[in-house]
Formats: C-alpha cells, structure tokens, sequence
C-alpha cells in the first residue's frame, strides 16, 4: 500500500530533477535527503536517546558518515556519542582479547571487522531507501501522472537502476514488470548514450585539432561519469 510519508518526497524528487537535469539522478536526491535528516537527527533530537545510543555504541559509523558529522555544527552532540562510543570498544576489545589468550587477540580483531563493517546511519538510510524504492515502484503502478515523471528524468544512476529494476521485479507481477523495466532502461540508456559522446568529446578537446569547437556538454563530464558510476 502507498505510503505518503515516502510518496510524497518521490514525487517532490521526480518534479525536481525533471525540471532541473542539473540534480541528476531522483534516487541519489531522496538518498541525500535521507542522509541530511539523519545526521540532523542523531547529532540533535535522538542523540541522548538510550536505545540509539545503546546502537550507535554497537554499530558505529563509516567514515563518510564521520566526516559530516563533523562537519556539521554540533561538536559537543558528537563528542558525547564519540565518549560512551569510544568506551564500549575498549571494553569490547581488552575484555574478549585477554580473557581469550589462545585467540591472540582473535575476539578483538572479530570485533574490529565487524565495526568496519557496519554504520547506524547507513543502516537507517537504507531501512528507508528500501521504503521509497517500493513505493516508487507501487507509484509508478498505479499513478499515470507519477509514470510521465519517471519517463521525463534526466537519468538513473547505475546502481539505482539495478535498485529500483530488482524492486520492480520484486513487488510487480511478471506481466507488469517489462514495462518497468524497459522504462528505467529507456531513461538509463538515453543518458548513458550522451556521458559516452560527451566523455569522448572531452578527450578531443586536449587535441589541438579541435581547439575551434565548442566545448559542449563535455566540461563537466568526467564528474558526471563518476557520480553515473560510483
Ligand atoms: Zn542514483
Ligand atoms: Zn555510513
């Protein structure tokens, strides 16, 4: 079933990279959103919330995430979650590691990878990604206006074209899904064509030969085949 509290950031999403190719893909926007209101909210209204703190303590954070939090203007919210995040690792790691002496350190380095491997803000954003592809999927389904946005997108990125394709295959039955499918490919491919022209024609302008010609949409493309990407 729909929900409004994700539909109506998809479709604010689809309206705005419609009307402005310059934003790029909607999912890395909703993506962003995401991550904006998710560093607001555990440097302010959640930080001191035992239950958050008892995660943030167990799960941690990437270093992308780390990097804007601090960046962000609360050094005391991050000091604070840092403190109670920096004690229970030491206790994590000298207590395993001693009391398994066998395991020379075994138990610390266990503890070790699966830090690295996990981050609370991650792991929220992608609870509520995983939200906004079904219901981006079930819009698409049902709202004909909601289609004509997605067909008009300036583009996919490739891992949310594989996101939003394994949705659709998902939450569509097999009659439905081709049509999906052919549209998100139709808006993936038709940008993919242009980055390739315009990467190509950013090589050629380091020829002297084609020092007259016009730089075109090329200026920018290595940075836009990088985000395309990544
Ligand atoms: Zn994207
Ligand atoms: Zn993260």
């Amino acid at each position: 079933m729909l929900e409004t509290i994700y539909t109506i950031p998809i479709n604010e999403a689809f309206e705005e990279c419609r009307d402005d190719a310059k934003k790029g893909c909607p999912f890395c926007l909703l993506k962003k959103k995401l991550e904006e209101n998710e560093i607001d909210l555990i440097l302010g209204a959640s930080m001191m919330e035992p239950d958050v703190r008892q995660k943030t303590n167990k799960l941690g954070f990437c270093g992308d995430h780390f990097g804007l939090m601090l960046k962000a203007k609360n050094r005391l919210g991050l000091a604070l979650i840092l403190e109670s995040h920096l004690n229970e690792i030491r206790s994590d790691i000298s207590g395993k590691g001693l009391s398994a002496l066998k395991g020379k350190g075994v138990a610390a380095c266990e503890r070790i990878e699966e830090l690295e491997k996990s981050c609370y803000v991650c792991t929220r954003i992608e609870n509520s990604f995983v939200k906004m592809l079904e219901n981006t999927v079930w819009l698409w389904e049902q709202d004909g206006d909601f289609r004509k946005k997605f067909d008009s997108q300036p583009l996919f990125c490739l891992s949310h074209f594989k996101r939003i394709c394994e949705t659709g295959k998902k939450e569509l039955s097999k009659k439905k899904f081709p049509d999906l499918y052919s549209a998100a490919y139709k808006v993936t491919m038709d940008y993919l064509d242009s980055l390739c022209d315009d990467v190509s024609h950013f090589c050629k302008k380091f020829d002297y030969r084609y020092d007259d010609e016009p730089w075109g949409n090329s200026k920018d493309s290595p940075e836009r085949a990088v985000s395309f990407l990544e």
